[in-house]
């Protein structure tokens, strides 16, 4: 039997169906609306056992290619596109959770989340339950009577702490729980969360995926059982998303392998040419042989640990604010996962509103400095990171 693809060949051809003559890429199909050419194909795409499209906010030639090729690279049975990383997660938890429900969220997980969990979900009568990381399992293990799923994320923003998949999984479907991870810091290349037990994986497609910082995006992945009902209510909800925005995101996975080990090698070498300045408190980054959970790292992710580090600057915030303010090369910028190095404060950015309650159980200090880094030169990077961080002295 042939060897399985691997993921680079995956990332250039899965979802690609061009025809043997005419177009080598997948072309856009910028229609909102679809001819049927007679009234039995209709009820054939009501009934679900026809390929045709209806209308786009349903289904499109062009997401559908990009669907496939991202479910291809996480090993998943089906993938949703969203409009947004926000979308993909709000719109997994109202399909997944009912007024009564419970969820069990990590308190560290991306702010916007966090948020939703706390300010939104309770108006429709669910309840988010926040658990600092390393208690998951326990509290998966002793979760009451209408406890319903499972929301937490790995690699763990902007902190950079890992959660370990395999343990969670399991204490889910022994609790009967619904188990959802982001794995946006993760990505495909490096965790493949579905071939640890987890049920659902959600994505900000925005950052390494689509990896140009040119879109904005979202996706969950699963068994067909269980993203259908998300696909549902994302139909009824409309967070869809446009075909020309799929093919861009068709261009940037093809890339995807490429991308995010170069990252990964960068921002080791980042995190190792800065952990010692006089500036620097800690550098958080998996990969560095005495990260708290490195020995999870080498079980977990596989050929890097991706491109973000994050540094702890000694003199808090004002210290961290002074080397944001000299930065020349690296943008001050939201966001993760492009070509392009960016450094954002998380305590005014991701994490901002926080209170210190919320920030200390989320792990943040607030001398934070996160870096994504791009595809520059490591040599380029590190000199203005240094130059920076003098500043800080
Ligand atoms: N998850 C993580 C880990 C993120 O960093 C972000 C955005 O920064 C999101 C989700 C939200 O994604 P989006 O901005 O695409 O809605």
């Amino acid at each position: 039997m042939a060897e399985p693809l691997k993921v680079g060949t995956l990332a250039v051809h899965a979802g690609e169906h061009a025809p043997a003559s005419g177009p080598v890429t997948t072309p856009i199909v910028r229609s909102s609306t679809f001819h049927f050419p007679d009234s039995a194909a209709v009820d054939a795409f009501n009934a679900g056992t026809s390929a045709l499209y209806e209308y786009s906010r349903l289904g499109n030639p062009t997401v559908h290619a990009a669907e496939e090729k991202l479910a291809t690279l996480e090993g998943a049975e089906a993938a949703l596109l969203t409009a947004s990383g926000m979308a993909a997660i709000s719109t997994t938890l109202l399909a997944t959770l009912s007024a009564g429900d419970e969820v069990l969220c990590q308190s560290a997980v991306y702010g916007g989340a966090f948020r939703f969990l706390r300010d939104t979900a309770p108006r429709f009568g669910i309840h988010a339950r926040f658990v600092e990381a390393g208690a998951l399992v326990a509290a998966i293990e002793d979760a009451r009577p209408g406890t319903k799923a499972v929301y937490f994320e790995t690699p763990v923003n902007p902190t950079l702490r890992l959660v370990d998949l395999s343990a969670v999984a399991k204490a889910a479907k022994a609790r009967g729980l619904v188990s959802i991870v982001d794995s946006t810091f993760g990505t495909p290349v490096l965790q493949r969360p579905l071939a640890h037990g987890v049920d659902l994986v959600v994505h900000s497609v925005t950052k390494y995926l689509n990896g140009h910082t040119d879109a904005i995006l979202g996706a969950v992945l699963g068994s067909a059982k269980q993203v259908q009902p998300v696909r549902s209510l994302a139909r009824q909800l409309g967070p869809t998303v446009d075909a020309g925005v799929a093919f861009e995101l068709l261009r940037g996975l093809k890339t995807l392998p490429l991308r995010v080990r170069r990252q990964s090698e960068t921002a080791l070498a980042v995190a190792l040419a800065l952990r010692a300045h006089p500036a620097v408190a800690a550098a958080h980054y998996p990969a560095l042989p005495d990260h708290p959970d490195h020995a999870l790292y080498e079980r977990q992710m596989h050929g890097g640990a991706g491109g973000v580090v994050t540094f702890t600057l000694k003199g808090g915030e004002a210290a961290a604010r002074r080397a944001f303010d000299g930065l020349r090369l690296v943008a001050r910028a939201a966001s993760l996962g492009g070509v392009e190095s960016v450094c954002s404060l998380p305590v005014i950015t991701s994490h901002v509103g926080f209170s210190a309650a919320e920030l200390s159980s989320a792990g943040i200090d607030r001398g934070m400095m996160r870096f994504s880094l791009g595809l520059e030169d490591a040599e380029d990077l590190v000199a203005d990171l240094r130059q920076a961080f003098d500043r800080a002295l």
